[in-house]
């Protein structure tokens, strides 16, 4: 698409986002930016680096020079950390418990937003995440948020788990998504909310690529929101 549109996706874990993101992303050539991996980048480093959440100077400083790249391939994001590439460790249980511990700290949200407006500000972006829509992007010429009950969303979450031979507990998975889910909502700072100009999505029962085919039609037809 020649017009390069800033499309914010929020929405709480395993609704949707970003399977519908990346796939939108390619049918409109844009770039996919998944804020949530670089809070998961953060977490990892400060595990790395022995630093306390509550260590808010060491934090500062581990900031003040973390390096995180996100790279387009084909088989999706590539994530590097300090020139490592941490793709599959930042999807791992414990790193995804202390992404969300570390977002709460407002320092950490300031240095990501910074980071995460500087990818997008050129335009031809889909960025997925908590608060794209109302604070990263506040002015973005899309935004949805997509929601799923917490059922389904454990369900998808085990599926994916199960197909790539990673043995999990529904129950746990769904007692996690509920802990997060109230964590990010009840943060100080930038929690997870629909922006009041966004367009509510419930994936419960659509397909991946009725998802997909909604959001498409919309920004083909090239309404902008604002
Ligand atoms: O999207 P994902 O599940 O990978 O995000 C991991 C965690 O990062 C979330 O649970 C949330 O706490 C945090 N996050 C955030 N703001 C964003 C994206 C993610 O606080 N924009």
């Amino acid at each position: 698409m020649d017009i390069r549109y800033v499309i914010a996706i929020d929405g709480p874990a395993a609704s949707g986002k970003s399977t519908t993101a990346k796939q939108l992303a390619k049918l409109l050539h844009y770039v996919y930016i998944d804020s949530g991996a670089m809070y998961r980048a953060c977490g990892l480093k400060a595990l790395q680096k022995g630093i306390k959440l509550t260590d808010h100077e060491s934090l500062k400083e581990m900031l003040s020079h973390i390096d995180i790249r996100i790279e387009y391939a084909p088989e999706g994001n590539k994530i590097y950390l300090d020139n490592n590439d941490v793709s599959a460790r930042i999807r791992e249980a414990d790193i995804t418990r202390l992404a969300s511990e570390i977002a709460v700290i407002g320092i950490v949200r300031e240095r990501m937003v910074e980071l995460q407006r500087k990818m997008g500000e050129e335009g031809g972006v889909i960025m997925d995440g908590r608060d794209i829509g109302t604070v990263v992007f506040p002015d973005a010429d899309y935004k949805f948020f997509m929601v799923a009950d917490v059922k389904t969303r454990a369900l998808r979450r085990w599926q994916e788990a199960t197909e790539k031979d990673e043995k999990l507990i529904l129950e746990e998975v769904e007692q996690e998504l509920l802990w997060r889910d109230k964590n990010d909502s009840t943060r100080k700072h930038s929690p997870l909310r629909q922006a009041e100009d966004a367009i509510l999505i419930d994936t419960s029962a659509m397909s991946i690529q009725q998802q997909v085919e909604y959001i498409y039609q919309i920004v083909r037809e090239g309404k902008c929101m604002k």
